[in-house]
């Protein structure tokens, strides 16, 4: 009722009835309702509610209360530390509806500005949060990633010559995980408890002399697997080209559309972190990010990178501190200087602009001239069936200032499937108006989905990996992007942040 905003004596009196009952010395169950008036706390009106909680072990009025409320919003009752009346204004100040996106939004940032939130708070609803999906049964590639680096670390302390690896879903990099599965030479569970890990754990032990045949037919995916005639061989290469096929990477071998691209491409053609000259859709201190313009654009020329696309929020989003019109004219003198600084390293002008719902950009002409690139994305009224979804996206990528299409879903893996849209339309749109797709890196968002890659590939249209940081430490997410772009059998040649500062510079103005 308090979620609800329901009057506040109502709430307490209900409160205090589930209190007194609570410390009742006697059982309700071997009373008669007509004396239900005499446990302290419930009043008149509350006997009958009673009566039938009693009787049928439900009650009406409160089911009204659990129908008019979404599943993850009773899921973020549960989290310790943010009582009903902070779940309400996070449900209806941030319109967030499940406890995975609440993470998302502590790890952004949203909730120190919020209302009877900070930083603490933020951080130890985080926390909690972390603790709460870890324990659930699937998991994000990114959050077991050092689980399967310490199995493999301990297998090697105790058996410096065995060998073992990663296989099934783990190598073929999918973004979501439900087992584990390796390939050793030694018996695993002497190394550790298989049992005592929050995800199943599988292995198959066999001698050196199998290790690679075993773990090309452990990791591939048997869509893959069926493709082929003979699995004669003693490796992935001997086993393909025993059947007339080029090699083809262990991330890719999906069931997809790999057998084609392997006509045409090889392995040394896919984008690799290396490839990558600079990072597009990024957030700082001028919207919702932690480090300023100057700390994160050193960090990328420290690390060897040419350039660094700032794109921060957009006016109307409000929450993560969009930026107003004398805000962007403010960060583009910032950039000026710094650019006199940090030359040739470059900054270049961006900005997330959201898309409204009528499919319009944030901002009047004049300012999006005024950007080298804009990231046009959706974050707000998500909620919308395919056709509204296409319909705004599609103006959004038909307006010419619509560099490239940020996390075209909106999808958080595992907790937010995102709004329905006609791929193959919003790709061909895309490709008409010269616009890139971003493939957003967040190891939560995974977004556009690397299954479309091959179609964007095919329609030339450039993916752009993004890592979407609102810290230094985000730029890390780049090496997602790339596992899953590769997955997809992206080429550096499609990628748009594989295009050196100049020709990116030319792409962007074209
Ligand atoms: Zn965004
Ligand atoms: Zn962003």
């Amino acid at each position: 009722m308090e979620l609800h905003g329901e009057n506040k004596f109502k709430v307490r009196s209900y409160s205090n009835a589930a209190f007194q009952l609570g410390k009742y010395p006697h059982k309700v169950h071997d009373l008669d309702p007509s004396s239900y008036e005499s446990i302290p706390g419930i009043g008149k009106n509350l006997v009958p509610k009673l009566e039938e909680l009693v009787r049928s072990g439900e009650m009406t009025y409160l089911n009204q209360w659990i129908e008019k409320t979404p599943d993850g919003v009773i899921q973020m009752m549960a989290i310790k530390g943010i009582g009903p009346s902070k779940v309400r204004t996070i449900w209806e100040d941030m319109e967030i509806e499940s406890v995975g996106e609440l993470l998302y939004a502590c790890n952004e940032n949203r909730l120190v500005d919020l209302k009877g939130f900070g930083a603490k708070t933020q951080e130890q609803v985080r926390l909690v949060i972390e603790f709460m999906l870890e324990n659930e049964l699937k998991f994000h590639y990114a959050s077991i990633e050092s689980l399967v680096t310490e199995i493999k670390a301990a297998f090697k302390r105790k058996y410096p010559q065995g060998l073992i690896s990663e296989a099934g879903e783990m190598l073929r990099r999918d973004p979501v995980i439900n087992e584990l599965d390796f390939v050793c030479t030694e018996d695993l569970s002497t190394v550790l408890d298989l049992e005592q890990h929050k995800i199943p754990i599988n292995q198959s032990i066999v001698s050196p002399s199998d290790f690679e045949r075993e773990l090309f037919l452990k990791s591939a995916h048997t869509d893959h697997i069926s493709k082929l005639d003979s699995l004669e061989g003693v490796d992935a290469k001997e086993i393909y080209g025993k059947n007339g096929f080029k090699i083809i990477p262990a991330e890719m071998r999906n069931g997809q559309d790999e057998y084609k691209w392997s006509e045409q491409h090889q392995e040394g053609d896919l984008v690799d972190n290396q490839d990558l000259k600079g990072c597009l859709h990024n957030h700082s201190t001028y919207s919702d990010g932690i480090h300023d313009l100057r700390k994160m654009a050193e960090h990328l020329k420290m690390n060897g990178y040419e350039y660094f696309g700032i794109s921060d929020h957009s006016k109307t989003a409000v929450y993560a501190g969009g930026l107003r019109s004398d805000d962007i004219l403010r960060q583009h003198l910032e950039i000026d200087e710094l650019n006199k600084d940090l030359a040739p390293f470059k900054i270049l002008k961006g900005i997330e602009s959201d898309i409204l719902s009528d499919g319009s950009l944030d901002y009047e002409t004049d300012i999006l001239k005024s950007f080298d690139f804009i990231v046009a994305s959706i974050h707000s009224n998500m909620k919308m069936d395919e056709e509204t979804a296409n319909r705004r996206l599609l103006r959004a990528i038909e307006n010419p200032y619509t560099s490239i299409l940020g996390h075209p879903t909106g999808r958080l893996l595992l907790s937010r499937p995102g709004y329905p849209i006609d791929h193959r339309m919003i790709i061909d749109a895309c490709a008409a108006n010269n616009v890139s797709i971003e493939l957003n890196s967040n190891p939560m968002r995974l977004d556009i989905d690397w299954t479309w890659i091959p179609y964007c590939m095919e329609k030339g249209v450039k993916i752009s990996i993004n890592p979407d940081a609102h810290r230094i430490e985000g730029f890390d997410h780049m090496r997602y992007g790339v596992m899953t772009a590769r997955k997809g059998g992206l080429t550096k040649e499609m990628t748009l942040n594989a295009l050196k500062l100049d020709s990116l510079e030319t792409y962007f103005r074209r």
